[in-house]
């Protein structure tokens, strides 16, 4: 059973973030009222003429470069045909023969190795509509119809579920630091098609199979592996597959036959009339390349050489554009080791976005803060726990523009390091627990970080906990 191996290829769709669509002058906005962000050029009706946007061409320009690809400098349009509700002008406006963007790549990496995956081409093209499937009926909702696509169609180079999602998760960084789609797969901004098959070492390829529009990466990774173990499955019991479009169901974890497909390729193109070929000078091309931002790839290195970070530190500080851009006004500003400013984003601020449910971008405060907040801690100023108080307090709105310095004064959070006090406050916990005393005499050493513990919640976290230990320690005679 093993000795199959899986050859899989990747079509992801990333609908682009400009203001209006892709041949008018519609809004992109998400949502809104069924039909009310259309016009006669987006609904397709008879007469009504497109005009190409021109933010399309560039970002599709802008995501070619950021992944390595030649750029064309023709480049055509044209009718792709097939017949759906979601569709009004029964022909999609894509491109066939010459894409904007071709022969780039994508390195990922997987378990601690590098691979270079690459890409075919990257073309332009409209959304559809959406199908509203109620209990009277189905409606078509034109709203996010001819909102502007690119379609990044790699080689068949990936050959595991885990390549499929460190390849969807990497593409999906590069696409948002590029600023070309806000990558909202809960919102459809970004989908891929799988397509999936499997041989034997030295036999031809086998047939392949497609699964369409997933729309998570955890559902791209599940759904291919499922898809492998299926083929497999149908092989080892002397069966044999056909060609065929899959829908993956997400919440039963198994795929469906949508349609069987008796050639390759069902559709027929033509060349759009109604649209000038696309001319890109290489110029325009060096004029949008000057504007690429740096890449995490080149970040991550920049980090571990610059700020001595790890790996793991460096992957995960990047994953995000506005984390890592946090991270680098942070570190301008700040004047113990960088380390400390990576803490706070790897740690309570992760913490609290996921429990506010907020993304990235909605950090309600800037390196400046972060900055000042690390001085704070690593001058020993507060606590690592009053710390985190300020942290959470720097998420709510009556903190609003107020600095963590001002928090701390405010809020009376600063570390007490007076050996007086917190003698004292030793003392008292050690009087009150008698049994762990008794532990640490005992040599359970392990016992003091208990009493450290109840020092600091005695002093509502604001004891200085190095000191608090070697007050206990020195108490207790050891
Ligand atoms: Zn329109």
């Amino acid at each position: 059973m093993s000795d199959y191996k899986a050859v899989i290829g990747l079509e992801v769709h990333a609908e682009l973030d400009t203001a209006s669509k892709i041949y008018c002058g519609c809004t992109t906005a998400f949502g809104g009222e069924e039909n009310t962000h259309v016009c006669p050029v987006c609904l397709g009706l008879p007469g009504a003429l497109p005009l190409l946007n021109e933010k399309v061409v560039e970002f599709c320009i802008k995501a070619g470069l950021a992944l390595n690809c030649k750029i064309n400098n023709y480049s055509r349009q044209d009718r792709k045909h097939y017949f759906y509700p979601d569709l009004p002008k029964s022909f999609q406006t894509s491109q066939l023969d010459l894409p904007i963007c071709y022969d780039g790549y994508l390195d990922i990496e997987v378990n601690g190795q590098t691979k270079r995956i690459g890409i075919t081409r990257i073309h332009i093209e409209e959304d559809a509509g959406k199908l509203i499937h109620g209990l009277t009926g189905t409606r078509v909702d034109y709203n996010r119809g001819a909102t502007g696509l690119i379609e990044i169609v790699s080689e068949p180079d990936l050959s595991s579920p885990e390549e499929v999602y460190a390849y969807m998760e990497t593409l999906r960084q590069v696409l948002l630091y590029t600023g070309v789609s806000n990558c909202k797969m809960e919102e459809g901004s970004l989908r891929c098609d799988v397509n999936v098959s499997i041989h034997k070492e030295g036999e031809p390829f086998g047939v392949r199979t497609e699964m369409k529009n997933i729309n998570s990466l955890s559902a791209a990774k599940a759904a291919t592996a499922y898809e492998i173990k299926r083929q497999k499955q149908v092989l080892e019991e002397g069966g044999s597959l056909f060609q065929a479009t899959l829908r993956w169901d997400d919440a039963k974890g198994i795929n469906y036959v949508m349609r069987v497909k008796e050639h390759a390729d069902e559709y027929y193109y033509f060349p759009e009339p109604d649209i000038m070929p696309i001319v890109i000078s290489p110029e325009k091309v060096e004029a949008i390349r000057a504007t690429l931002p740096e890449l995490p790839k080149a970040r991550q290195q920049r980090y571990k050489e610059q700020y001595g970070l790890s790996d793991y530190d460096a992957n995960i500080l990047t994953v995000s554009k506005a984390l890592s851009d946090l991270f680098d006004q942070a570190v301008a500003e700040c004047q113990g080791p960088a380390k400390a400013c990576a803490n706070f984003i790897m740690g309570d601020i992760t913490r609290l976005l996921n429990e506010e449910a907020l993304q990235p971008e909605e950090v309600p405060f800037g390196g400046k803060e972060l900055a000042e907040l690390a001085n704070l801690a690593s001058q020993g100023a507060i606590s690592s726990s009053a710390a985190s108080k300020v942290v959470e307090m720097l998420f709510q709105p009556e903190f609003a523009g107020k600095g963590p310095k001002a928090i701390v004064e405010e809020q009376n959070l600063g570390q007490v390091s007076d050996q007086g006090a917190i003698k004292a406050m030793c003392q008292q916990v050690i009087d009150a627990n008698p049994k762990i005393v008794e532990d640490y005499r005992g040599g359970k050493k392990q016992a003091i970080s208990a009493l450290v513990g109840q020092v600091m919640k005695a002093s509502k976290g604001k004891a200085n906990p190095a000191m608090a230990n070697q007050l206990l320690e020195e108490l207790l005679g050891s």
